[in-house]
């Protein structure tokens, strides 16, 4: 009896991850002259290049897109300078991209970002037929009426009345622990993480920018312009033991390196 609730147990555990596919999408990059802001000094760390990612996650019962890159409007102009020092570029937008998978955003029922800063939430005003997944937190920050510095309102207003799902923790996304969404916040007040179960690739773990760069997360730095710091070392704790516990793949959304190695869509892992 016990084999056989054993065998079932597997066999069920197997049917849930099979099937899940995702695409990752260069959404463009981020090039700064110094990095000091990122709570590195400039000799701590040599590169000076960000990827900007988004991801589609297609599962049996709908998909899932995760991250929406640089504001859509940039793309196709070139470099374009942010501030002294800092510049951002945006070959082609989610939606062109899109389009070699036959999707357009309509076919994508739920959006969630890791946060909701300008390089996270490009694309977003495409999905406000979505539902958002939300941390309560984050919702309250990005569509409060105080003005929070870090954040560009005029990217996701069109999600102000889009339906949502506020969490206020982790998620269990499609409801069989193939995609989890795990609070993991401090660089914003609910930013947040992406735990997926992959049945070839195996579990997986999308950082968000719990870590911007791989000396980040040697070192354990966070940004001068996080929401809170000592949440950000907790929210850390929290991600690597659950990293260290399932044997997750570890991704910093925003490594060049690592981007470098990835398949793009339309090719993707499983
Ligand atoms: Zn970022």
């Amino acid at each position: 009896m016990r084999q056989i609730l054993l065998t079932l147990l597997l066999l069920s555990a197997a049917s849930a991850q099979a099937g899940v596919k995702l695409y990752v999408f260069d959404c463009g990059n981020l090039k700064f002259d110094d990095v000091s802001a990122f709570g590195l000094t400039n000799e701590e760390t040599s590169v000076r290049e960000l990827f900007v990612p988004c991801y589609l996650i297609e599962h049996e019962n709908g998909r899932l897109l995760w991250d929406a890159g640089l504001p859509t409007a940039i793309a196709g102009q070139g470099p374009v300078v942010m501030e002294s020092g800092a510049i951002m570029e945006l070959g082609r937008s989610l939606p062109e991209q899109l389009t070699e998978l036959d999707l357009t955003a309509a076919d994508i029922e739920q959006v969630a970002f890791s946060h909701m800063h300008f390089d996270h939430v490009g694309a977003a005003n495409l999905f406000s037929h979505s539902t958002l997944l939300i941390q309560k937190t984050e919702f309250e920050a990005a569509f409060g009426d105080e003005l929070i510095s870090v954040f560009d309102p005029t990217l996701y207003s069109e999600l102000a009345d889009s339906k949502h799902k506020l969490l206020e923790g982790d998620h269990d996304v499609f409801g069989d622990g193939s995609v989890t969404i795990v609070s993991a916040p401090g660089h914003t007040v609910g930013h947040q993480v992406l735990l997926l179960r992959l049945a070839n690739f195996g579990p997986l773990l999308l950082s968000g920018d719990l870590y911007h760069f791989e000396a980040s997360r040697r070192l354990r730095r966070t940004p001068d312009f996080n929401f809170d710091k000592t949440q950000t070392l907790q929210a850390m704790d929290k991600v690597e033991a659950l990293v260290e516990k399932t044997g997750a793949t570890f991704w910093i959304e925003h490594s060049k390196a690592l981007a470098d190695t990835l398949k793009l869509a339309p090719a993707y892992y499983d």
